[in-house]
């Protein structure tokens, strides 16, 4: 029988294990807490990770990234990040030599839970064939599918000739401290596979982005001449926001609005505000470089601030408040894009779509600290980030059986 009708046999008659390991993972609060605290709380969730690819008898590598050399001083490093018992989990597995090596990257910290998830953020109910809960789409399904796909590798008794390289990473929802720390560890490979939520899409580039506030102060809506109460200038400044949006291919998205007031808890209206600011996050395309960027936004504001008197007495100050993430690019006819490809074609028997994936990830760490050609690849779903957040089932199918697929045709293997 050929390596793709074992792995389907194989996947078919074990398909409960994925959805049993995913909901054992989103049960497991992991949530990085930054900048809400200094830290996450990954360990627990990393502990189910490692019991599993230790009964796959995989040697696996476990560190904090701090004790990693060169990691605290690196300048892609976010400064203040704690990451004290939050281990990073690598797991290799060595080849029989001559094929080429992949790395499978996971991350499995998650964003904190939020109000208003149906039936708890950790309960993990499966519905409509969907499984719900905090990570359940970003990106435990994910990894659980890998480690099942795995095990299919392994209980197949395929022996791979490229070495195979789990990570299993923290930190990727603010620092992407896990990436860079494995990375920095000298973990590299002919190729990786970056796990996010592409809708089944291959996805060789992905988006960068940079974060500002933008404030002003008083005086406020009482105390204002007629017609510049302070929102007045805040709408002002959205519009020319919603028209950068739509002016250039440069700018993919611009999110992030979280407004705020040195008045925030009272909830009367009768204090008035003496400052206001609110955060302003923008997606620029995967090529972008941060002086475009930056020069996109200034002229946008500059433009919007002399259009008006209402910023006659003053202009907003604008800062800094996350790095440049820059953009991830890997030619489309590169040859492990081609190989994720020709995988999903054959496990699925459907075209491939290579696409962007719309938001930064941790492939442009590995491409470019670890020297790894990187393409980002998971299962579909919805609520990335929202209250209710949820994975489709059948789609941590199709991982598995592509990751199979993608790592048998990439590391080469023979049955053992
Ligand atoms: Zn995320």
């Amino acid at each position: 029988m050929s390596a793709l009708s074992n792995i389907s046999t194989w996947l078919e008659e074990n398909k409960g294990q994925i959805l049993e390991l995913a909901r054992d993972l989103v049960r497991t609060p992991s949530e990085n807490l930054f900048p809400h605290g200094d830290h996450g709380n990954e360990a627990a969730c990393q502990r189910i990770v490692q019991q599993y690819l230790v009964d796959l008898k995989f040697s696996v590598d476990s560190f904090v990234c701090s004790e990693v050399e060169g990691f605290d001083n690196h300048p892609l490093r976010i400064p203040g990040v704690n990451y004290r018992g939050r281990p990073n989990l690598v797991a290799s597995y060595t080849g029989t030599g001559g094929g080429r090596s992949l790395i499978i990257n996971g991350h499995v910290d998650t964003v904190r839970a939020a109000n208003g998830a149906v039936g708890g953020a950790f309960s993990a109910e499966v519905r409509n064939g969907y499984l719900f809960g905090r990570g359940s789409l970003d990106t435990k399904g994910s990894l659980a599918a890998a480690l099942v796909a795995i095990r299919c590798l392994r209980e197949l008794d395929l022996r791979l000739a490229g070495d195979l390289i789990l990570e299993s990473v923290v930190d990727e929802e603010y620092g992407a401290g896990g990436t860079l720390a494995c990375c920095l560890r000298g973990y590299r490979a002919d190729g990786a596979i970056v796990l996010e939520p592409t809708q089944l899409k291959i996805c060789p580039r992905h988006v960068g982005g940079k974060q500002w506030c933008l404030s002003f102060s008083g005086p406020g809506a009482i105390d204002a001449p007629r017609g510049s109460n302070p929102l007045y200038r805040l709408a002002a400044v959205l519009d020319a926001l919603r028209l950068l949006e739509k002016k250039t291919d440069i700018i993919k998205g611009i999110t992030t609005f979280r407004l705020q007031t040195d008045q925030q808890e009272d909830h009367s209206c009768i204090v008035d505000p003496g400052s206001w600011e609110f955060l302003i996050w923008i997606e620029c395309a995967a090529t972008a470089s941060e002086s475009e960027v930056d020069s996109l936004l200034h002229r946008a504001l500059q433009e919007c601030y002399r259009s008006t008197d209402l910023f006659r007495e003053q202009t907003p100050t604008l800062e800094v408040t996350f790095r440049f993430c820059p953009g991830h690019v890997l030619a489309d006819d590169h040859a492990l894009v081609r190989s994720v490809a020709d995988s999903y074609e054959t496990a699925l028997k459907r075209p491939a779509e290579i696409a962007e994936f719309p938001f930064y990830t941790d492939a442009f760490l590995l491409q470019t600290v670890g020297k790894t050609p990187s393409v980002i690849f998971g299962p579909g779903g919805g609520g990335m980030h929202a209250p209710d957040e949820f994975v489709k089932v059948e789609d941590m199918h199709s991982v598995a059986k592509t990751l199979c697929m993608s790592i048998v045709q990439w590391c080469g293997a023979t049955n053992g």
